[in-house]
């Protein structure tokens, strides 16, 4: 559990979908396997992706990803991460 209150309507709403996402930094996409930093998704409450209709159901926490495919801590803004593609 974290104590930060998020300051936004869609951080509020994301904590009630995914607790553990308010303090990350960047979210990636289930729908398109982007990643965008957290504020990006806060500002349109969807994926960020202008083709990409992914809803807050769809965000994943880049840093648990991160570690379990070895993905880099900061990700490129925007990139496609595929976790289903051999490296
Ligand atoms: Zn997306």
């Amino acid at each position: 559990m974290t104590d930060r209150k998020p300051d936004s309507s869609w951080g509020r709403k994301l904590a009630d979908i995914w607790p553990d996402l308010v303090d990350e930094a960047h979210i990636w996409c289930l729908h398109c396997l982007r990643v965008f930093p957290i504020g990006e998704w806060d500002r349109t409450e969807y994926c960020p992706a202008a083709d990409c209709n992914g809803s807050p159901l769809d965000a994943r926490a880049w840093s648990e990803l991160a570690r379990d495919y070895g993905w880099p801590a900061v990700p490129v803004e925007g990139q496609v991460y595929d976790p289903y593609s051999e490296p």
